[in-house]
C-alpha cells in the first residue's frame, strides 16, 4: 500500500512520477529545487478517520499512511516517534507550555524519524551504503539505522562538529571523513560521492527524510487528542523540521482531521541566521553565511538546504522568525535542565525563543536533541 502520487517541485512546481526520482543519485528537481510528495488524501482518509486510528497510542510509524514506503512489512524501526510531550508548569509564564523531548529518540534526536524512512528506503534500492553530510546529529542517526540494517555508512563532516557526537558516529561503525570548511563544503563534497559511487544511497535533507519527519508534527496533534495548539517554536538548521512539521499539519488539515494551523515560529541563532534575516527583510531568497561559528553546532547551517521551505512555512502559518544569542540560549538550556529536561543548546534555541518573546495560549516547543551530546559550559 502506498499512497505517494508524485513529487512537486518546491521551486518551478513541476510535477516528478515516484519512479523518476528513486532513479536519481540526488533527488532533486532538473531546476535544483527541493521536492515534495504529495499523496492520495481521499484514500489516506479512510485509513485515518476511524476510531482505532483516532486511539491508537502516537509513534512513528502509526502514520505510516503519510509515508512513501512500498512494504510495511520491510520497515527499518529501532522505536522512534513517540516522544512525550512534557508540561512543567515552572517553565509557561502565559498559558500552557508543552516540551516534546526529542531526546528520547533512539539516538537522541529527532533525526531518527528521519533515518528510519531513508534506511527502509536504501533497502527498498537495494543499495549496500548510505553517504551523508552532517554537523553529527544526523551522521549519528543514519550511522545506527545503518548499521542495525546491515549497510556500511560514510559521514563528511564539517570542523564544526562536536567530538562527543563524532565519538558517537565512528561507535557505530561508520567510516568518518573529514572535511575542512563548513557544512555546506561537505555538503558538496558528499553530492560529488553519490555521483561517483552509485551503491551509495544518498542521506540528508532530501525528500525522503522530510517526509519521515513530518512524524513530529502528527505526534503533536495526536498528543493534544487532535486539537491544534496556537504556535508551534522550531530552531531552524537546513529548515527540514520546521518545513516537515508545516506539512504534516497541513495534511493533517486536508484530510479532515483538524481545522486550522498553528502559527509556526523558527528560532535561529544571531551567528547564523539567514531564514530570520530573510524573513525580516520579505526576501524571497536565502542569503548564506560562511562559516557560522555557534554553540548551537546542530543548526550551524550557513546555506540552508531548505531555506524557503522554512520561510514558506513561517509565513503562510503567520508565523515569524527570530534570533537568539549563544549567551540566551545556553540559559535557556540551563533553565530548561535545572527543570528536569535536559537538551544540548540546539534543542534549547526554541525555548530560548519563548523566554525572548513570551507567547501565550496553547505554546509547543521543540527540544531537539539530548543534553548529553554536548555539555559545553557544564561541570
Ligand atoms: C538537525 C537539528 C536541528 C535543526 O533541524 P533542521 O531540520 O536542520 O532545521 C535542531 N536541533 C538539533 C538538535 C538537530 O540535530
Amino acid at each position: 500500500m502506498v499512497y505517494v502520487t508524485d513529487f512537486r517541485c518546491f521551486r518551478c512546481g513541476r510535477i516528478h512520477k515516484p519512479h523518476e526520482i528513486e532513479r536519481l543519485p540526488i533527488p532533486r528537481c532538473e531546476c535544483g529545487g527541493p521536492l515534495d510528495a504529495e499523496y492520495d488524501y481521499r484514500a489516506i482518509q479512510k485509513v485515518i478517520l476511524r476510531d482505532d486510528f483516532m486511539r491508537a497510542k502516537p509513534t512513528h510509524w502509526k502514520y505510516w499512511a503519510f509515508m512513501p514506503v512500498k512494504d510495511l512489512s520491510r520497515i527499518i524501526t529501532m522505536g522512534e516517534g513517540g516522544t512525550p510531550l512534557l508540561e512543567n508548569k515552572r517553565l509557561g509564564e502565559n498559558g500552557r507550555l508543552l516540551i516534546k523531548y526529542e531526546a528520547a529518540n533512539p539516538t537522541g534526536s529527532f533525526k531518527d524519524r528521519g533515518s528510519s524512512l531513508e534506511i527502509t528506503k536504501a533497502l527498498e534500492f537495494r543499495k549496500h551504503r548510505v553517504a551523508l553530510a552532517s554537523t553529527g546529529n544526523m551522521g549519528a542517526s543514519v550511522a545506527a539505522y545503518a548499521a542495525y540494517a546491515g549497510l556500511e555508512c560514510r559521514v563528511f563532516i564539517p570542523d564544526i562538529a562536536g567530538k562527543e557526537k563524532i565519538t558517537q558516529i565512528k561507535a557505530y561503525g561508520s567510516e568518518t571523513v573529514a572535511v575542512e570548511g563548513d557544512y555546506s563544503v561537505a555538503i558538496r563534497q558528499v553530492e560529488e560521492y553519490v555521483i561517483s559511487n552509485s551503491d551509495s544511497f544518498l542521506t540528508g535533507d532530501y525528500p525522503w527524510r522530510s517526509e519521515g519527519t513530518k512524524t513530529v508534527g502528527f505526534e503533536i496533534a495526536d498528543q493534544l487528542y487532535w486539537h491544534v495548539p496556537d504556535y508551534v517554536v522550531v530552531p531552524v538548521g537546513n529548515g527540514t523540521l520546521i518545513w516537515s512539521i508545516y506539512e504534516a499539519f497541513r495534511e493533517l488539515a486536508l484530510v479532515g482531521i483538524t481545522d486550522r494551523m498553528p502559527r509556526i515560529i523558527g528560532v535561529q541563532v544571531e551567528a547564523c541566521a539567514p531564514v530570520v534575516h530573510a524573513w525580516e527583510n520579505k526576501l524571497d531568497e536565502i542569503i548564506p553565511v560562511r562559516d557560522p561559528k555557534t554553540v548551537a553546532t546542530a543548526i550551524a547551517c550557513g546555506d540552508p538546504i531548505d531555506g524557503l521551505a522554512a520561510l514558506r512555512a513561517i509565513r503562510d502559518s503567520d508565523g515569524f522568525a527570530l534570533r537568539v544569542s549563544d549567551g540566551e540560549a545556553l540559559a535557556a538550556r540551563d533553565k530548561l535542565a535545572r527543570n528536569g529536561i535536559f537538551v544540548e543548546p540546539s534543542g534549547a534555541v526554541a525555548y530560548a525563543g519563548v523566554m525572548k518573546k513570551g507567547l501565550s495560549g496553547t505554546v509547543v516547543v521543540l527540544a531537539t536533541g539530548h543534553g548529553l551530546k554536548d555539555m559545553v559550559g557544564l561541570g
